[in-house]
């Protein structure tokens, strides 16, 4: 049998992506990317925004008529659509064979070999993510999310949190760091909350550091700031292989607009946070979540998220405006903001951070910083393309023709094209 994947969204959505296509080739279902030539298309679909949606029932009419003109390809839908609209999917889409819920996920691989699904009550984690002779990995230690904030609908369709346990985690980190990985991400919708059996984040983070040898790189997504205590600091900043660059959402500059949102922070003490972070850790770098045109947010509120841009300086910045989702809280608020006047909102806020964002960057040049070896470059087949520990892309020519991907390598930056940096290796 060949199948298709295709997978949408998060992090870790594509971490479950990896880990269902071990599992699908250890039954013998062989993976294709022809359309007219797979037996079954697997749609692990995503959420977070009604665009996300929309694509997921565009891809969906598009494997309708291979349905219909081609091949009676079986259609499997999961992920978080699943989960939130699994009537609608059914009704709406009757061609779709399997309407299977995060939870099943992996359930998938037997019900396309014998036709028959277990209903599971609550997740659960599979013993490995890593995909195949890859540098990097993600590594999945919970799920769900026990925030609510307002405007999010991940609790509602991941349900509350559930931590993985440590020695699961340790088991898996240990194995991919004797197959010569080099770059580890651990993930959870709000990683920082980790708990199982007395064990916390950050004692978590300290001990997969002990135990490392060929993993150069330990990152963490995504962290929420209320969770970000001062010993995950303190981690941070002793533990030389993680990362620090430090994904930060902060979503609003406004602490009426935080609290409308549920984000349980507020704009001082996000301040003070970055304060603390940056007086503990060395070099650090930051990039965030930021939304504007949340409802009732007036023109001085967004003005203090400008500013809080400005104060926060990351290098990186995933920048929305405020998209209603059903179901939750935000939905029902009175004062939705128009859609052009969140469009003007969000236009200025990206504009000022692609030029901050520029700024900063070109004030890197010059640094040297170690970096994982990710691929030759697109366009120059002699030249390797290498991330840092900040994230930052680096093209460069290597200096032994040994070098690859896979490699660390100590690169300086000297000059900027775009995002990307030119550098040499030193
Ligand atoms: S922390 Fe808030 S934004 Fe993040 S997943 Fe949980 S509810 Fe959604």
């Amino acid at each position: 049998m060949t199948y298709i994947l295709e997978s949408y969204g998060c992090q870790l959505n594509m971490a479950e992506a990896n880990a269902l296509e071990i599992l699908l080739k250890g039954a013998g279902l062989e993976k294709t990317e022809d359309p007219d030539a797979a037996d079954a298309v697997i749609i692990n679909t995503c959420s977070v925004r009604k665009s996300a949606e929309n694509r997921i029932w565009g891809r969906l009419s598009f494997y309708h008529h291979i349905k219909k003109s081609v091949r009676p390809i079986t259609i499997v839908v999961t992920g978080c659509m699943a989960e939130r609209m699994k009537e609608d999917l059914l009704s709406q889409a009757p061609f779709v064979d399997a309407v299977i819920g995060t939870n099943e996920k992996m359930d998938i691989v037997e019900y396309l070999t014998s036709g028959r699904v277990e209903t599971e009550d609550s997740y659960h984690f599979v013993s490995s993510y890593h995909r195949d002779g890859e540098a990097s990995s993600y590594v999945p230690i919970m799920n769900g999310c026990n925030n609510f904030c307002s405007y999010c609908i991940v609790p509602y369709v991941r349900g509350r949190e559930v931590s993985r346990p440590a020695d699961d985690i340790m088991r898996e980190i240990e194995h991919l760091d004797s197959l010569g990985v080099r770059e580890i991400t651990l993930l959870g919708q709000n990683v920082n909350s980790y708990s199982w059996k007395g064990i916390s984040f950050p004692l978590l983070l300290d001990e997969v550091c002990r135990h490392l040898d060929s993993i150069r790189f330990v990152r963490f997504d995504s962290p929420h700031p209320k969770d970000f205590s001062p010993e995950l600091i303190d981690v941070i900043a002793r533990q030389e292989r993680v990362c620090s660059h430090i994904h930060l959402p902060m979503q609003s500059g406004s602490s009426r607009i935080l609290g409308l949102m549920n984000r349980k922070t507020t704009r001082e003490a996000f301040f003070s946070l970055v304060d603390e972070m940056r007086a503990a850790i060395s070099g650090l770098t930051f990039s965030t979540d930021v939304m504007v045109g949340f409802p009732s947010e007036t023109e001085e509120e967004y003005l203090e998220t400008l500013s809080a841009m400005d104060y926060l300086a990351p290098i990186e910045a995933f920048m929305y405006y405020y998209n209603l989702r059903e179901g939750t809280p935000a939905a029902k608020m009175a004062e939705q903001i128009g859609e052009d006047e969140k469009s003007r909102r969000l236009e200025r806020l990206i504009d000022e951070q692609l030029k901050r964002a520029s700024l900063i960057k070109r004030g890197r040049i010059g640094m040297v910083h170690e970096a994982l070896v990710i691929s030759p470059t697109r366009d120059d087949r002699s030249a390797l393309l290498a991330r840092n520990a900040h994230n930052e892309m680096i093209s460069f020519h290597p200096l032994s023709a040994q070098t690859g991907p896979g490699d660390i390598v100590r690169l300086e930056t000297t000059e900027l094209k775009g995002n990307t940096y030119l550098g040499r290796e030193v």
